[in-house]
């Protein structure tokens, strides 16, 4: 799709001279269009009105405008920031980002490590770790993905409602890897190099292309027996330990036993008993 794009943006370059304006619902073209129009073209790009928001139009000359570093490095920070064929940080804005971005010289010089040819894996996951460091807005005395994670969830912790496990960080060295994996495949794609994507993250299942989540659980097995719900009038479909899979323990903030709707399987000591003399 994504390359299906570049050849139509390249094609309209070609064709015509004049400024001309691409109309699209997807803002990856205005990306494309503003990585690869030349300097001395213009082109625009609108965005059709949907309900009731009126259409929106763009040049390939905004961002340079008002973020000249954020232009220069688009397609790693769209890539990087979350797009349909990499994946993005649950509830962390793209905007936060890409104004340090901006101004920190450690997160351009990271987007480069992307840009380059990879020679050392480790690099890219560093890389990595700066920018998901600071869509996290982390304090500067946390420097790694592991310490970010505990901090994000002692902090989830002390407030009233239960921790939203999708909104902390990425687990650690896993999941944000992967990330990372095909943010490097994305960037070198649109490049013009050709690399395997089965090499960057990504499974081949019968021909259709999975992207690689994990290569681990999400965590450790007796982490995953402590999930706990909130729930007050009994386990329904939103309950967050039936939707794990899960039973209710003694974690969960309302749990009184028997009477719970999502109980967990009560073994009595003379069953173990019995079931060891059998
Ligand atoms: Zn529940
Ligand atoms: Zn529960």
């Amino acid at each position: 799709m994504m390359i299906e794009c570049i050849r139509l943006v390249m094609k309209c370059l070609a064709m015509f001279t004049r400024n001309i304006a691409v109309l699209s619902e997807d803002v990856d073209v205005l990306v494309l269009l503003t990585a690869l129009s030349p300097p001395e073209r213009e082109i625009h790009f609108r965005k059709p009105s949907k309900g009731k928001i009126l259409q929106r139009e763009y040049s390939s000359k905004s961002l340079g405008k008002i973020l000249p570093k954020c232009k220069e490095h688009i397609l790693f920070l769209d890539a990087f920031t979350g797009c349909d064929t990499t994946s993005a940080f649950f509830q962390s804005g793209k905007n936060v980002f890409e104004k340090n971005f901006e101004k920190r010289t450690d997160l351009q010089n990271a987007a480069t490590v992307f840009e380059n040819e990879c020679e050392d894996i480790d690099e890219n996951f560093k890389a990595g770790v700066t920018c998901t460091l600071t869509s996290y807005n982390a304090p500067q005395k946390v420097k790694d993905l592991n310490a970010l994670i505990y901090n994000s969830f002692l902090k989830a912790s002390g407030k009233k409602t239960c921790v939203k496990l999708p909104s902390l960080p990425p687990i650690a060295a896993d999941a944000a890897f992967e990330h990372f994996k095909r943010v490097y495949l994305q960037v070198q794609t649109l490049f013009g190099k050709e690399i395997l994507p089965e090499e960057w993250s990504w499974k081949n299942e019968r021909g259709i292309l999975i992207p690689q989540t994990m290569t681990q659980r999400p965590a450790p097995e007796s982490l995953l027996k402590i999930i706990f719900c909130a729930c007050k009038t009994g386990c329904g479909a939103s309950c967050g330990c039936k939707k794990s899979g899960l039973n209710c323990t003694a974690a969960c903030l309302e749990y009184n036993g028997d009477s719970y709707t999502n109980p967990l399987p009560t073994i009595y000591i003379n069953e173990i008993d019995d079931n060891n003399e059998q």
